[in-house]
């Protein structure tokens, strides 16, 4: 009755459509069961061979874990069965009255599912384990493979060094066969070798924890060394404790020997960049200094050291400016810049501008990345100061060559113009002695002839002592003897020279002579000064004009001035008017002089220590020069001594001379003046001539030409004093050629006085008088 009720509740069911088979006794189930087992089984428990529950186990002991859910029903609820039920495995328990056809098909429907989920989930637990235990397996035979075919030696080793596994690589690598490595010991292997005591270190470490990397060199069985890098970890047990070593070696010699040779052709590059003659640098990215040469840390006055990772900007900021744009070129094109120009100064000679030839190459990675600089620098500062000095030296040459070729065309210019000054004052000498000789003329004519004869003597020399001044300037030789003296007496005297050329031309010639204190100078060229300045306003100004000489005291000063209402002076030529040669008018034709005097004049003054100065407000406006000397302050005035003018018809009356000259018309002419102021005198025309008078006669005095043939006048004096030590013979030089350091010579070797050609009758006589009567 019941069991046909169940049917038509679980017919009902839609979402199975269940197969309902139905056994009356717990034998025909079982038999049911075993031959298809069901999806689910709806269970009595009050059967009449027995109860559900002895079913149930009967059931899973002949179809065990396949067993299908079970559902149990009973009359009346019994906790006790329903426990046992489910202890039993039972899907869910019913009470017969409550069964509804909801909830049985309810409850079958969720057994049959909930039955078949564990039994999937049950066989992919299956399936997992099973995939899990072979790829479990297949790992270890791949961990044995790796082992097997690794190259390198594996080894575990206990906390004394022994080997407790190698692998096969290991085994050949230390030539080991199985026997050898039962006893092998890894510290006993390394005893041949030095760093057996490092590797010993090395163990003791991963001993108390830590995994170390170790290289060293062992000899092999044939005495080759080999080097290794050991890696040895330590094994930890399950107490954390050390419990054995993994070590893992490698074979580094081939390594080692690349290195080996790397780290000497580094060391060959660190020689090079040592002892290179060049500077070099290799710069990073960012322009900092990765290396450096001594070289060029010199050149840029900085040690190696203090470059190292510092930027080019840092160490000369000048020289980065510059470089900038070929570094930023260099790294952005990756192509070299050669033979680069660089220009500037460095820390090392601060202010000096140095010259370099720079090349500068990109270094690039494997993968084409540029890396940084390298640079060579060598320096060529003294290249090109050599080229600017020998640009500098043609330059120069080829100016002293025109200065040559001006100073050529000047000489001749100068030539011919003194060629013209000296001829003029000849012509009229010339001219009036031929007449004299011709004709007889009246004493008036004869006057004016020898006063010109002698102006034009005089002309002449003192064109020669203008250009023998100039000649002792140039050379620096030109002497002067200071002494104090008195300024306005010496003016006096150039005004009294100069005073006849004035009245010559009706000039007014004024003197606002100032008492001056003293002056230290030589007194002959201070006039010369004086004469020459009063000359020229005298020469430059036209008739019936007015030249006016000043001397006064300004501001401790002695100041000369010499105005004059003449033609004035251009002011273009100004500035060079004391320049030597110049004239104002050139190519005049005047024979005036030839542009000597205001270059005398100029260095007469410098060497007293003082200046000189033209003004003139143009031209026909006349000319003030201005001379301006230092005071002497020390010594009250000496006014020299006036030159003693000999009054007397016959002052050498009694005096023996011998007059020595190889010229004729002048030892002539000496023997007339000497003669005719009444000296006793003999001439010899040359130095054997003297010797052999001087022998015979008593001469108290020699007036001797310099410049003679076979004996001159030094030789001659020197023999007479050899042959004659006990003769007391004064001596006069007479000579045409007037240097002052002839003139030093003769007065040191004998003679007492010089004098130069033309001589003055009246200076020679003076000078005779002076010195064999002094009193
Ligand atoms: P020199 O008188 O022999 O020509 P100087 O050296 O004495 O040579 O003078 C050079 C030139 O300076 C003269 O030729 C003349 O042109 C100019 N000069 C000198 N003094 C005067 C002056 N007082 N007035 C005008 N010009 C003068």
């Amino acid at each position: 009755m019941d069991r046909t009720i169940y049917r038509s509740y679980l017919q009902q069911e839609t979402s199975f459509a269940y197969t309902v088979w139905e056994a009356e006794s717990t034998e025909t189930a079982l038999r049911l069961c075993r031959s298809q087992p069901p999806d689910s089984i709806v269970l009595d428990y009050l059967l009449p061979d027995r109860n559900g529950l002895e079913f149930l186990s009967s059931l899973k002991s002949s179809i065990g874990e396949n067993c299908p859910p079970v559902i149990m029903l009973n009359e009346q609820g019994n906790e006790a069965i329903a426990i046992q039920a489910f202890k039993a495995g039972v899907e869910d328990y019913l009470i017969k009255e409550e069964i509804t056809s909801e909830s049985l098909r309810y409850i079958t429907r969720t057994a049959i599912e909930n039955f078949r989920l564990r039994q999937e989930l049950r066989q992919s637990e299956e399936c997992y384990r099973a995939v899990t235990e072979q790829s479990l397996r297949q790992s270890e035979d791949f961990n044995r493979q790796i082992l097997e075919t690794l190259p390198n030696c594996v080894k575990v080793l206990d906390l004394e060094g022994n080997i407790k596994y190698i692998n096969p690589a290991g085994k050949r690598l230390l030539d080991l066969d199985d026997q050898s490595c039962q006893n092998a010991n890894l510290i006993d292997h390394w005893q041949a070798s030095s760093d057996q005591q490092r590797l010993q270190q090395a163990i003791d470490e991963a001993i108390a924890g830590t995994s170390i990397t170790f290289q060293g060199s062992c000899p092999t069985r044939n005495g080759t060394p080999k080097w290794w890098e050991i890696i040895i970890t330590p094994i930890f047990n399950a107490k954390r404790q050390v419990a054995g070593l993994l070590s893992v070696s490698r074979d580094i010699t081939d390594h080692k020997q690349i290195e080996a040779s790397f780290q000497q052709q580094l060391a060959q590059i660190e020689a090079i960049y040592t002892t290179a003659p060049v500077g070099l640098c290799f710069l990073d990215r960012e322009r900092r200094f990765v290396q450096i040469n001594e070289r060029l840390a010199e050149i840029n006055g900085l040690s190696v050291s203090e470059h190292i990772g510092r930027t080019v900007e840092e160490i000369l900021p000048e020289l980065a400016e510059i470089q900038e744009p070929i570094f930023e070129q260099v790294l952005q094109t990756g192509m070299p810049m050669i033979n680069v120009d660089v220009r500037g100064t460095t820390p090392a000679q601060p202010g000096v501008e140095r010259y370099w030839l720079a090349n500068y190459y990109p270094l690039k990675a494997a993968n084409g990345q540029s890396l940084g600089i390298n640079i060579t620098v060598q320096e060529i500062t003294d290249r090109i100061q050599a080229d600017r000095e020998r640009e500098q030296i043609l330059a120069d040459t080829q100016a002293t060559r025109i200065a040559a070729e001006e100073a050529n065309r000047s000489k001749d210019e100068f030539v011919a113009v003194i060629a013209h000054e000296l001829r003029s004052p000849i012509n009229s000498v010339a001219g009036w002695a031929q007449l004299l000789r011709m004709r007889k003329f009246d004493q008036a004519t004869v006057d004016r002839a020898l006063e010109a004869i002698e102006r034009g003597t005089q002309t002449q020399v003192q064109l020669i002592e203008d250009l023998l001044d100039i000649s002792r300037m140039a050379c620096g030789t030109l002497r002067l003897t200071f002494a104090p003296l008195n300024l306005t007496t010496v003016i006096q005297a150039a005004i009294n020279l100069v005073s006849p050329m004035a009245d010559a031309k009706q000039i007014e010639l004024e003197s606002q002579l100032t008492a001056i204190a003293q002056i230290y100078g030589d007194l002959n060229r201070l006039q010369q000064i004086a004469v020459n300045l009063l000359t020229n306003a005298i020469k430059f100004t036209p008739e019936q004009g007015r030249v006016t000489i000043i001397i006064e005291l300004v501001a401790q000063q002695v100041r000369i001035q010499v105005k004059d209402s003449g033609k004035g002076i251009n002011p273009e030529f100004l500035p060079q008017i004391f320049e030597q040669f110049r004239q104002g008018q050139k190519n005049s034709g005047s024979k005036d002089g030839l542009g000597l005097g205001l270059a005398i004049a100029k260095n007469l003054v410098e060497l007293h220590h003082g200046t000189i100065t033209a003004e003139s407000p143009g031209l026909g406006q006349g000319a003030t020069f201005t001379v301006w000397l230092p005071l002497h302050e020390s010594q009250p005035v000496v006014i020299p001594a006036e030159i003693p003018t000999v009054t007397d018809e016959n002052p050498l009356a009694g005096i023996r001379i011998l007059a020595i000259d190889d010229e004729p018309d002048s030892l002539e002419l000496l023997r007339f003046i000497l003669d005719n102021a009444g000296a006793e005198v003999q001439t010899a025309s040359n130095g054997a001539i003297a010797l052999d008078l001087i022998s015979q006669f008593d001469f108290e005095l020699l007036v001797s030409d310099i410049a003679m043939p076979d004996i001159n006048g030094h030789e001659l004096i020197q023999q007479i004093q050899t042959l004659y030590p006990e003769r007391k013979i004064r001596a006069i030089a007479l000579t045409a050629y007037a240097s002052s350091s002839d003139r030093d010579y003769s007065l040191r070797i004998g003679f007492e006085k010089y004098f130069s050609k033309p001589i003055d009758p009246e200076v020679l006589i003076t000078a005779v008088v002076n010195l064999i009567h002094p009193s």
